[in-house]
């Protein structure tokens, strides 16, 4: 699915990504960690970059229409796959076809109450499932994520992850929470400075790699 060799970016004269060698198979959910500024939000864009069209990409920013309702947003996620009429018919009200499409899915999100609410009214929490939602409607064959659920309760956060991962085939996302990346993810990695420092399943991740991975240079 993803196969990166030696694969470097630089913005400007920064090098960010610094020769990363990455294989991802089709149906692997794995999850980046690794402190701030290591490269894994440009990871996560080079990824997209190469197979833009098989994915669906969770913004870190959310990246909403504020004036329109949830329900428009997660419409949004297959604009491009619907003719201009049925898109016009739906902007303009909601059709039986697609609101039975979308309205299991503010259930799974955990908004039904919501689904015709302006964004711009939604807590930051409750946007943040409305972008997950978006993504899981465009039924994409990878997922792609940037701090998916750095919004959400941690009490719920489990359970929002496991909706990601059952919602398509290969799943990679980035994740701050390391407790919880390690407890919804077989395989971890660990960016540092723009290199790949540990490529591990989650089992055999301990405390001290993760000190290291951490550690102030
Ligand atoms: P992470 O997601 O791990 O926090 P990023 O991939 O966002 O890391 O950023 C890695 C490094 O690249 C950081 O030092 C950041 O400041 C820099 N960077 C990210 N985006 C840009 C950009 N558009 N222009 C210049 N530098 C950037
Ligand atoms: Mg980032």
């Amino acid at each position: 699915m993803f196969d990166l060799q030696r694969v470097s970016v630089a913005y400007g004269a920064a090098r960010v990504l610094k020769g990363i060698s990455l294989r991802i198979r089709e149906g692997e959910k794995a999850v980046i960690i690794g402190p701030s500024g290591a490269g894994k939000s440009t990871l996560l864009k080079k990824l997209y970059e190469l197979r833009q069209a098989q994915c669906a990409f969770i913004h870190q920013d959310y990246a909403l229409v504020a004036q329109l309702s949830a329900f428009h947003n997660v419409y949004i996620g297959r604009l491009d796959q619907h003719s201009t009429i049925h898109n016009l018919l739906n902007l303009l009200k909601p059709q039986k076809a697609e609101l039975s499409h979308i309205t299991p899915i503010f259930r799974a999100i955990g908004m039904e109450e919501k689904m015709f609410a302006r964004v711009s009214t939604l807590s930051g929490g409750q946007q943040q499932r409305v972008a997950v939602g978006r993504a899981i409607y465009r039924r994409s064959s990878i997922i792609l994520g940037d701090e998916p659920v750095s919004a959400i309760d941690p009490h719920q956060a489990g359970g929002l992850l496991g909706l990601v991962k059952s919602s398509a085939d290969t799943v990679i996302l980035a994740m701050h929470d390391v407790q919880l990346a390690l407890a919804a993810f077989p395989r971890v990695i660990g960016l540092r400075e723009g290199r790949v420092f540990l490529d591990l399943p989650s089992e055999e991740v301990g405390e001290d790699t993760l000190a290291d991975l951490y550690r102030r240079s």
